[in-house]
């Protein structure tokens, strides 16, 4: 089946067709179809870009001014004769929608109904950065497309494995008890799709794999998945707790906060920004939030960038050895994301000197690493596989999709994982 993917972001909307079915699941055979943006979404120049294999790339910049209408321009593309890859909207059975949060409630994608909504709405208190936008996409697209089933697939859901032993902050418990307030972990699409890839390039039943999945792009999280389950990690109650990233801290003493308040007379809202834009690589190297950018800075002498680069390799290879002690050994290492696909010098540091974990990176193999291949890197007797898996948040969006509809979804909750209430 033709499942539209939507992906809405505050000014911005994702889109891909893909073609999928169970059958193709299990192949791994489905196709991507067409994938597309509207960004600027809100201004005068919106602009509308989709791309179809074999086609010209083509894109529109025209007064696009709520997501409503962006929905309406994605249906009108796809049909469009000349750029376009269906003939009718009718085509699409079903659409797939990401949704950031979803909280403790769901454990799970599930398809949209009127309670499912409510709870998204409820979350809005968890990401309110995310899910209002989440849910105007999806009350759009369902008013367009209201003959057809609409899933909604959670970032949040893969990690409602965990057990209160990792997902808990050391906080008065009131505050757990109150407002929900513990890690939640963000990405799980993508770490749920990299550890199932991940067994199979190793010839391996997931249940039998214990994963360290690495999700490093401007955005950057690590999680333990143990025999198929998410039992910790990086992100937490919000997406800025863990590893270093282009503009986030990461980890930090929360007792710096109250005293950078005082000491630089900052409000509550200049301190999120600090903590979200003006931190990570970007704040540390003064150059740029983009791992690129400080490759290049570091091969050109800049002490600053080589700081922000080791501060960032340094953290993945901390919490390769605090996974690998959460799950009593580990045996693959996956990196994914922009950053984790491409750059083999964050690999190469990362892991440099862990071969007393069994982790032994073939060098040469992890230098030349083809662009978007599942490939292993690893040395062919090292006893931990060091993965790379291009990550593909969109694919998994439609076959859950085509799961739900299946009724074979599964959950992901770990009974016996409940916190005490
Ligand atoms: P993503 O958010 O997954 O698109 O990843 C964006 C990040 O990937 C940015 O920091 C890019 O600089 C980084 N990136 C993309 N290509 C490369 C590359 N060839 N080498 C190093 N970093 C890269």
């Amino acid at each position: 089946m033709k499942v539209l993917v939507l992906n809405c972001g505050s000014s911005s909307v994702k889109f891909q067709v893909i073609e999928t079915s169970l059958e193709m699941i299990e192949a791994n055979s489905d196709a991507t179809l067409a994938r597309g943006l509207v960004e600027k979404i809100g201004l005068s120049d919106s602009r509308l870009a989709i791309e179809v294999e074999g086609r010209k790339p083509y894109q529109e910049i025209s007064e696009i001014l709520e997501h409503r209408t962006a929905v309406e321009r994605v249906l009108k593309v796809l049909v469009h004769p000349e750029h376009g890859v269906l003939k009718s909207v009718k085509e699409l059975e079903a659409v797939g929608h990401r949704v950031v949060h979803g909280g403790e409630k769901v454990a799970s994608s599930v398809l949209v109904t009127p309670e499912v909504e409510a709870m998204i709405e409820e979350c809005v208190v968890l990401a309110p950065l995310h899910n209002p936008h989440n849910l105007r996409g999806l009350n759009a697209a369902r008013g367009l497309l209201p003959g057809v089933p609409h899933v909604a697939v959670f970032d949040t859901a893969f990690h409602q494995s965990m057990p209160p032993m990792a997902f808990i902050y050391g906080l008065p418990y009131e505050l757990y008890s109150r407002h929900r307030i513990r890690r939640y972990g963000f990405h799980g699409t993508s770490h749920r799709f990299v550890s199932i890839r991940t067994a199979k390039l190793l010839g391996r039943p997931l249940e039998d794999v214990r994963i360290v999945t690495c999700h490093l792009g401007n955005g950057c999280s690590m999680a333990a998945v143990d025999r198929g389950h998410s039992v910790d990690t990086t992100m937490g109650f919000t997406p800025l707790e863990g590893l270093l990233m282009g503009t986030r801290s990461g980890d930090l003493d929360a007792a710096i906060l109250p005293w950078v308040m005082t000491m630089e007379d900052v409000t509550l809202s200049q301190l999120n920004a600090m903590l979200n834009k003006h931190s990570g690589l970007y704040g540390i190297s003064g150059v740029s939030s983009d791992m690129r950018e400080i490759e290049h800075a570091c091969a050109t002498g800049n002490k600053r960038a080589r700081l922000a680069f080791d501060i960032f390799c340094y953290r993945i290879r901390k919490y390769v050895g605090a996974y690998a002690a959460a799950m009593g050994g580990i045996d693959a290492v996956t990196f994914t994301g922009g950053i984790g696909e491409n750059s083999s010098l964050v690999r190469q540091t990362s892991l440099a000197g862990m071969e007393f974990l069994g982790i032994e990176l073939d060098e040469e193999a992890n230098r030349v690493a083809p662009r978007g291949k599942e490939i292993l890197v690893s040395k062919g007797g090292s006893k931990v596989a060091v993965a790379l898996i291009p990550t593909n948040e969109e694919r998994v969006i439609a076959r859950d999709t085509v799961r739900v509809l299946g009724g074979v979804m599964p959950s992901f909750a770990v009974p016996g994982t409940e916190a005490p209430r």
